[in-house]
């Protein structure tokens, strides 16, 4: 981006201010020249300053678009080459995304992730690799909708290791990550197909969505999850480990009066309490 005059980049600078935590220019050894924050801006800028300079960018294509832990915040970088006059500087536009403590202990390795894989990260589960709880609260709301919408239904399984505690005091903790790693390895395998989605809800609790799938369905999935964990032969420390599971199954319909994920996923769990307290190792 060529500017003839510091007077000319500063107008810019200042419409940028409003929009990013800060911006600096730095020379060509990174040396900084300038840097002002969010908190110091007292231009507001207009849309047509802002699409100006985007267009600006695009057209150019040689803006740097990297992410980067800078003390335990991450945040979106944007380098854009600039001359002023006849010098070679560069404009470094940063905006914070999120606070992140927990990658404080591994930032070289954070430092090289896309938007795409942090994304990912955000809503895998770190243990299982399923999907993960806020993926439940984000997804969940939007395939009940849309299951409305088309005038389908949406039901949900519910599902509980049976006695799981017992594997941690027997064989350690260790083992009971293996197993539950091994648990959500059958379980997704099931629904590779774009079928329905697999989350880890907490500690030893899956979820399992099916959109479109009415109620006798919904129980047939459930019982064949169950009998595969049943069968299944876990190994560990030299051992052969069985265990079972116990799930809740709920179905509802636009009309059944079920309205928000928080009352689908109560009616699932009441269901699962039965199927324990019927005896484990049960759909219901
Ligand atoms: P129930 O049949 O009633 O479900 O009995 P349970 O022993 O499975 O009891 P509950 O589901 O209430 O407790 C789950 C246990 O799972 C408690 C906790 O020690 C264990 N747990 C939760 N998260 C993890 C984990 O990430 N790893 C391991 N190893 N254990 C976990
Ligand atoms: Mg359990």
């Amino acid at each position: 981006m060529i500017f003839n005059n510091l007077g000319e980049i500063f107008y810019i600078i200042h419409a940028l201010e409003s929009t990013n935590t800060s911006v600096c220019i730095t020379d060509a050894n990174q040396k900084i020249i300038y840097e002002s924050s969010h908190k110091d801006y007292k231009y507001d800028a207009t849309i047509e300053d802002m699409n100006s300079f985007v267009e600006r960018l695009r057209q150019e294509q040689n803006a740097i678009f990297r992410i980067q832990l800078i003390d335990c915040v991450l945040t979106a970088i944007t380098t854009v080459p600039v001359l002023i006059g006849k010098s070679q500087y560069f404009m470094e536009l940063k905006q914070h995304v999120s606070r992140i403590k927990q990658y404080s202990l591994v930032s070289s390795s954070f430092d090289n992730l896309s938007i795409h894989q942090i994304k990912e990260m955000a809503i895998t589960d770190a243990l299982t690799k399923l999907y993960n709880r806020r993926y439940i609260d984000e997804r969940l709301p939007i395939d009940m909708q849309s299951s409305f919408e088309l005038g389908e239904p949406i039901s949900i399984l519910f599902i509980d290791i049976d006695c799981f505690k017992e594997i941690n005091d027997t064989y350690g903790h260790a083992v009971g990550d293996q197993v539950l790693c091994e648990v959500a390895l059958l379980l997704q395998k099931q629904f590779n197909k774009g079928n329905g989605w697999v989350a880890r809800y907490g500690g030893d609790e899956i979820l399992v969505c099916l959109p479109g799938c009415v109620k006798h369905s919904a129980k047939r999935i459930a019982n064949r999850l169950r009998k595969t964990i049943e069968s299944n032969t876990f190994r560990a420390l030299g051992k052969e480990i069985q265990i079972t599971c116990s799930i809740g199954v709920q179905t509802t319909l636009r009309d059944s009066g079920i309205k928000s994920i928080s009352e689908l996923i109560r009616m699932a769990d009441k269901n699962l309490y039965r199927a324990k307290s019927e005896g484990r190792n049960k759909v219901i």
